[in-house]
């Protein structure tokens, strides 16, 4: 049943009206005449009117009711009747929103009814299109993942309160925050968990800040924040610290609990700088020099830190062309067996040979390799180089000689890892029972059904695991049992203290007897002195690694030492930045 308000005709013309509907039953409207404008928008809006018949030229109307009716028609379908000398009034009503128009003389029963039926189809169409063009605008300037503003309607928001905050004098303060090793997470847990835990970020954000205040995420784990009429740097600080507080406490999630730290820059207008971009950017600068002064901290932005930044910049964009021009280059550190006193393989040890710079350290560029993706081209490229070397080994008498290559989070957590092993050692000749893959403690301990199965799949293959840096993180020796490993490498912070640390004895002598009792192979790392050779000596450790022996060195000096089969002496460390 539909109902339509007719307002403006006489007595009589609705009756007329009235008589042409009655008693249509395939489809039924019932007229219900209105005295006034009033009376039509008030059952408009109790939703009880589907469609308003409106008479131009009647009664009540005068010449600007059919504005104010669209005005409050609340999307219901207006048809305007018209004399037949006013098809003008009524265009030009259609025009300004009405669905369609009737000339008074000229109306049948079908036409009247084909026009409400169409009338109210058609703004029911436009109903729904409105919808969805809000949806689409909605979506266009929000996250689909946590439903904040994206990194378009952020610039906007920053924009009018620039605007704003320069007519009235006032400060804004614009926090920059990035989430610390938030890959590692996604990583190690997947990105299930990844997304559960930026959107559980989100929420403790909205709820730290003012309503007023605006939170976007700017993409990845990089969120901003606006805090208008903030009185000064201080003000801004205060409340990066509360953030930095919620954000530390733990998050529950798929079973997991885990505890995520996050990095702030702050800049404010109009101090350090006048025009979004440049707020922003600085902002960023100084979340950048947060997390170089050890994370889960904040700054507040200086001149002085520009520098860094491009510094960084620099280099990452210099490491990305270190991988196709070939600046890479494998060192090799000698294991030492101490039953024999021989060498028993090497760990292959990766190093950036820089066009200004030299040789630069692992240490400085992986933790960026790590943060940027470029690891697991870095990894693969190391692990076929370290390959092919220790395939001509034999050549220079090495005989069954083992490489140990080391793996990141990331490579360990791709899929393809052991496709791309058995690949390489495919490619090179290198039999599997020569390689030995290297994962750090931490990471073979994040996701524990992952790893077994990942180094299940490895152990197919025939290639040897070694658990590198054993000891500095937190192993729950229930799991080691069911880790189809073969070696422990004792991490290199304890060996430094032998002899006179007696907790990085204790620890070492654990590590080693642990290892021994469950079978596996033990690596002392890092031995420096002939003490320490001694102290390992006597705890019947398996092998040895450290500059006492000998630096990691070119592949050259390998090829050397091997042909020369000399005891290792102690050569000074190749030097490098
Ligand atoms: P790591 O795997 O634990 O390697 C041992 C590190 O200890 C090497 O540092 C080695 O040069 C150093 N070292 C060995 N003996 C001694 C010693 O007697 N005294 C001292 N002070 N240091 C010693 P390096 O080459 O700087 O590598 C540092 C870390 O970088 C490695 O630790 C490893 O975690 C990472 N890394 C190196 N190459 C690669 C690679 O190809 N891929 C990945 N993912 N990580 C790598
Ligand atoms: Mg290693
Ligand atoms: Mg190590």
């Amino acid at each position: 049943m539909i109902s339509a308000a007719l307002l403006g005709s006489t007595r009589r013309e609705a009756r007329e009206l009235e008589q042409l509907i009655h008693g249509d039953s395939s489809y039924a409207v019932t007229l219900l005449p209105m005295r006034s404008l009033d009376e039509v928008t008030k059952k408009v809006e109790k939703g009880e009117i589907d469609v308003i018949l409106l008479d131009l030229q009647g009664v009540y109307p005068s010449s600007g009711t059919f504005k104010q009716l669209y005005e409050q028609s609340c999307g219901v379908p207006i048809i305007v009747l018209t004399d037949d000398d006013d098809e003008n009034l009524a265009l030009s009503a259609v025009q300004a929103g009405a669905q369609d128009f009737l000339i008074k003389g000229e109306i049948d029963k079908n036409a009247l009814l084909r026009s409400i039926r169409y009338s109210i189809e058609r703004s029911r169409l436009a109903a729904q299109l409105e919808v969805s063009r809000r949806l689409e605008r909605h979506l266009a300037q929000h996250d689909f993942l946590t439903g904040l503003p994206n990194r378009l309607l952020f610039l906007d928001r920053l924009q009018q309160a620039l605007r704003h905050a320069s007519r009235m004098e006032k400060r804004i303060a614009v926090l920059f925050l990035d989430l610390d090793s938030f890959k590692r997470i996604n990583d190690t847990l997947g990105h299930g968990t990844g997304d559960q835990l930026l959107k559980g970020v989100a929420r403790r954000l909205c709820d730290t800040i003012r309503e007023s205040d605006t939170v976007a995420r700017m993409g990845g784990d990089e969120f901003t924040i606006i805090l208008f009429d903030t009185k000064d740097s201080y003000d801004a600080a205060k409340i990066a610290k509360k953030i930095l507080d919620v954000i530390s406490a733990p998050f529950f999630i798929d079973g997991h609990e885990l505890f995520v730290t996050a990095s702030i820059g702050i800049s404010m207008y109009p101090g350090d700088g006048i025009d979004a971009d440049s707020i922003i950017k600085r902002a960023d600068i100084a979340m950048y020099r947060a997390k170089g002064c050890g994370k889960n901290n904040f700054k507040l932005y200086k001149l002085s830190m520009d520098a860094t930044f491009f510094e960084h910049l620099t280099l990452e964009n210099s490491l990305r062309r270190a991988i196709t021009n070939n600046e890479l280059v494998t060192h090799f550190q000698p294991q030492i067996c101490l039953k024999t006193g021989a060498v028993s393989g090497f760990e292959a040890l990766v190093r950036w040979q820089h066009p200004q710079h030299g040789l630069v350290s692992p240490a400085k560029f992986i933790p960026l390799a790590e943060e940027t993706g470029m690891i697991t081209s870095i990894d693969e490229w190391v692990l076929r180089s370290a390959c092919q070397h220790a395939c001509r080994w034999e050549e220079f008498g090495g005989k069954n000689l083992e490489i140990a290559v080391n793996l990141s989070a990331r490579q360990f957590r791709r899929k393809s890892l052991p496709d791309v092993i058995s690949g390489v050692l495919a490619e090179t000749g290198l039999p599997p029972q020569c390689l030995c893959i290297e994962i750090t403690e931490s990471n073979v301990m994040q996701n524990v059904e992952h790893t077994i199965s990942v180094l299940g799949k490895l152990k197919e293959i025939g290639v040897k695991l070694s658990v590198d840096d054993f000891g500095k993180g937190y192993s729950s020796l229930n799991y080691l049992k069911r880790f189809p490993i073969d070696t422990l490498k004792v991490d290199r912070s304890f060996v430094s203290g032998i002899p006179i640390d007696r907790d990085d004895m204790a620890i070492s002598t654990a590590i080693v007897v642990l290892a021994q009792s469950m079978d596996l192979g033990v690596v002392a790392e890092g031995v420096e002195t002939a003490e320490q050779l001694a102290f390992f000596r006597s705890l019947r450790c398996d092998s040895m690694q450290g500059y006492y022996f000998s630096p990691p060195v070119p592949h050259e000096r390998v090829e050397e030492l091997l042909r020369s089969s000399t005891v290792l002496a102690f050569p000074k460390p190749v030097e490098i930045v």
